[in-house]
């Protein structure tokens, strides 16, 4: 029987037009390629090839396509398969929904492939009559090439235009990207033809269904649109987009009012937020300290291009395909769990763009290379922009540069360097590689619009003592370079502009944080020490050597956690076991020969390796994370740990295993270490472990036992599998003080029978320590800066108050209440 494939941006959408077809054709075989996974929009010639392959069974196979891309994706697709079966597919520009039906009522009923494509290509008809329009010609379209620039829809002749109507741009920044991408969706999702042309203006026509086309229609405040559109849905399409454009394309007020309000000499309005008079809001704090200076934006640094050869047009295109779907991943990343990151929406829909993407293709198949293929793309797209009058939206083609620059640095593996800048970042999100390519001395802060203080972004900028407020929402985005910021990482607060009064509050926190920062660094040297006498040993998590070094100025008993990562991320091919037997010796030797916790590779989740990639996941957090990417990559873990074993033989060592969940796991890691140390020879000084960061492991701490020397708790983790909240995502911002989780730390404590540690994040909150030292935690592993206070936190704990502190802990309602409790107890 013909088989039918379905290639859509969306996974529910296929699903649901397939369960519609399945009501009128039970058996027809239909098979979907639709979606980057089960929410991601977008299409992955991959996977349309896998359908092909398992839709053929001889008969032939119709494929079925909506938008844009997938029209490219297929045919990508089809360049990927074998002669034979490219011989028996038939690429079909049916309408998807009523398309579908036909055809599988057509081929459920014996038809032959051309057939069932022409039934496809009819499924119109019936709506057409009905509507009193001529049904379209049922001509299959050929399985070829895409024309050069599939998205460039030469306008209709105006007698094909069933619906027009001329609407008025009310937004102040006239159709700029959001509102422009607004519309384009509304286009998009109509699916009428809808073209739109700006007649103050007088510019020609265009389709509303690009962005770049939109967008360069210069449409101003007060403009006139004249909107028409073809087809059945025309009258609906046109009213839609009058109704969307009274909206003033769904601007939110607050973004209308936001747009150019910051940098006045007045404060911010704050609304509802606390400090209605003073212009102080509040976000996540993220990384203690006092953060004061002139705001400051990264803008994004466009990589060199290889001067190298096209590897042929399928090849080539299929680099562009890959990045552009990784980029879509790493923005939907950000836009999950945020849903006013409605900046995104124009960088998706870039991604999308038929003009680009055509454009691009256009140079590929006429012999360039995908790099220089795509950057001449953007480039072209991006003209159109600069040649606008208006600067607001001449700025827009910034938007088409940065995501080009983002396709392409996914493209050719280059890590996005954020360049220094004097003052307070501001940013929407920050990576792991942004984090550490930041400079502690010229960075005063950090506020982001979006992100999570247990993201690794955040974790990197308190290892580097620089402040941070997160989730400060996007209007921040807004902020003009220069403006003065202040913001509070212990609290979360921060002002823009804010008045003088306000400015002093901040500075007379910053001094006394000093203050109490200095005091504590003249002790910082000494050991920590209860006020009853009890020793806790205050570690240091490493990242880098500058982090050792300043682990050891800070004072810190040994490096609790060293976050082996830095090394394998950010590179082409991982290090031998040279190279890091070098650098975990150099690690050593900066700490002053003080004992080093070396945990082996920690990748998956939000640090993909690129050398040893993991399968696409649908919740990597949940994945070939931590312990398991190692047993799963044999040779790369086997090198690691034949450096660790090297190391341990000339200074003191500790090994862990990130991620464990399984008692099976700890043994096949050991059986790897005890073969490692076969190689080099016995290593005296080295201790075995484990991180305790799943539930799991927590709950069975005792079974563990046999085969460790100590164990170290990631609460970072801990906290996002026991709250079920991805520690990343700023939507639900869980603490490691929730009851939960102090419960879990107990029970370890209570079972491990080997000394406890804590190095996650938590370990450096001072409101922590008296709590999980009266728990049984004995070492603390804390981000450098932060070991003198932590010291001094110790020092003020006295066990004999702090445990019955805990059990009143363990029985609170929630974090915020722990804390509190905490805090008070501690005044
Ligand atoms: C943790 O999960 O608490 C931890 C220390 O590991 P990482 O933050 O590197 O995942
Ligand atoms: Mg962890």
């Amino acid at each position: 029987m013909v088989a039918v494939v379905v290639v859509s941006h969306s996974r529910a959408l296929a699903r649901a037009a397939v369960a519609l077809a399945a009501e009128m054709a039970p058996t027809a075989r239909i098979e979907i390629a639709a979606g980057l996974d089960e929410k991601t929009l977008g299409t992955d010639a991959t996977a349309i090839r896998s359908a092909l392959a398992a839709a053929d069974d001889g008969s032939g196979v119709v494929v079925l396509m909506d938008l844009g891309s997938a029209v490219l994706s297929a045919e990508l697709a089809l360049e990927m398969v074998d002669d034979e079966l490219r011989s028996r597919v038939l690429l079909c520009p049916a309408p998807l929904v009523e398309g579908l039906v036909a055809a599988a009522v057509a081929a459920a009923s014996g038809a032959g492939r051309d057939e069932v494509a022409r039934e496809a290509i009819a499924g119109l008809a019936g709506k057409q009559a009905q509507l009193g329009e001529a049904p379209a010609p049922a001509q299959p379209a050929p399985a070829q090439p895409a024309p050069a620039r599939p998205g460039a829809a030469q306008p209709a002749p105006a007698g094909e235009f069933g619906a027009v109507a001329t609407v008025r741009v009310g937004n102040p920044h006239g159709l700029h990207a959001r509102p422009a991408a607004r519309l384009v969706t509304e286009a998009r999702r109509l699916d009428a033809g809808v073209e739109v042309r700006n007649r103050t203006t007088g510019s020609g026509w265009v389709p509303a269904t690009s962005l770049s086309r939109v967008a360069t229609l210069g449409a101003l405040r007060g403009h006139e649109i004249d909107v028409r559109a073809s087809g059945p849905r025309a009258r609906q399409a046109v009213d839609e987009i009058v109704a969307v454009a009274a909206r003033q394309f769904d601007e939110t007020p607050p973004e209308l009012e936001k747009i150019g309000e910051w940098g006045g000499d007045d404060p911010v309005d704050v609304g509802k937020l606390d400090g209605a008079t003073t212009g102080v809001r509040r976000g996540q704090p993220a990384s203690a300290g006092i953060g004061l200076g002139p705001a400051w934006r990264r803008s994004s640094t466009s990589p060199d291009l290889p001067d190298e050869p096209s590897r042929g047009a399928d090849a080539e295109w299929r680099r562009v395909t890959d990045a552009v779907a990784a980029v879509r991943r790493e923005i939907d990343k950000i836009w999950e769990g945020n849903p006013e990151a409605s900046i995104f929406d124009a960088h998706l829909l870039l991604l999308d763009d038929a003009e680009l993407l055509g454009e691009a293709r256009r140079r590929i198949d006429a012999g360039a290379a995908a790099p220089p293929a795509f950057r001449g793309a953007a480039g072209l797209i991006a003209a159109d922009f600069d040649a606008l009058e208006d600067p607001y939206l001449r700025g827009r083609g910034d938007d088409v540069h940065a995501v080009a620059d983002q396709v392409l640095r996914a493209m050719l593996g280059i890590a996005e360097r954020t360049p220094a800048g004097d003052g307070v970042l501001v940013a929407a999100d920050l990576t792991p590689a942004e984090a550490a390519t930041l400079d502690p001395v010229r960075v005063k802060g950090v506020l982001l619009a979006f992100g999570s203080a247990t993201s690794h972004g955040a974790i990197l900028a308190r290892t580097r003592g620089i402040p941070m407020v997160v989730g400060a929402g996007p209007a921040v985005l807004s902020v003009p370079p220069g403006a003065a910021v202040a913001l509070d990482g212990s609290t979360g607060e921060f002002a823009v502009n804010p008045p003088g009064d306000v400015l002093t509050r901040f500075r007379e926190r910053a001094a006394s944080r000093s203050a109490r920062a200095r005091a504590a660094g003249s002790r910082a040297h000494q050991p920590a020490v209860t006020a009853d006498g009890v020793r806790i040993e205050v570690a240091a998590n490493i990242g880098s050597l500058a982090d050792a070094t300043a682990a050891a100025e800070h004072g810190a008993d040994l490096a609790g956690l060293v976050r082996t990562e830095f090394l394998f991320l950010d590179r082409a091919a991982a290090p031998g076991a040279d190279e890091q037997f070098a650098t975990y010796r150099q690690l050593a030797a900066a700490l002053g020969g003080r004992r080093i916790t070396l945990r082996t590779l920690d990748v998956g989740g939000d640090k993909p390796l690129r050398y040893a990639p993991a399968p696409h996941e649908q919740n990597p957090f949940l994945g070939v994370r931590g312990i398991r990417h190692s047993l799963a990559h044999p040779a790369l873990f086997a090198e690691q740990l034949l450096a660790i074993a090297r190391v341990a033989r000339e200074t003191p060592v500790s090994v862990m295993f990130p991620m464990v969940s399984t008692v099976a796991e700890i043994v096949a890691a050991r059986r790897m270490l005890d073969d490692a140390l076969a190689r080099t020879g016995p290593a005296a000084g080295l201790r075995v472990g484990i991180m305790v960061e799943v539930p799991a492991a927590a709950l069975r701490a005792a079974a563990f036992t046999p085969y460790v020397d100590f164990v170290s708790v990631g609460t970072n983790d801990l906290t996002q599998y026991t709250l079920a909240a991805e520690r990343g995502n700023a939507a639900v911002p869980a603490d490691g003080l929730d009851p939960a989780v102090l419960r879990l730390v107990g029970g370890i404590c209570r079972r491990a029978g080997v000394p406890v540690a804590v190095c996650g994040e938590l370990a450096g909150d001072e409101a922590a320590v008296p709590l999980l030292t009266a728990l049984g935690v004995r070492e603390l592993s804390v981000a450098p800066p932060a070991v003198p206070l932590v010291k001094e936190a110790v020092r003020a704990t006295r066990l004999d108050l702090a445990g019955p502190l805990a059990e009143r802990a363990l029985e609170l309602a929630d974090a915020a209440d722990v804390r509190r409790l905490s805090v008070q107890s501690g005044r």
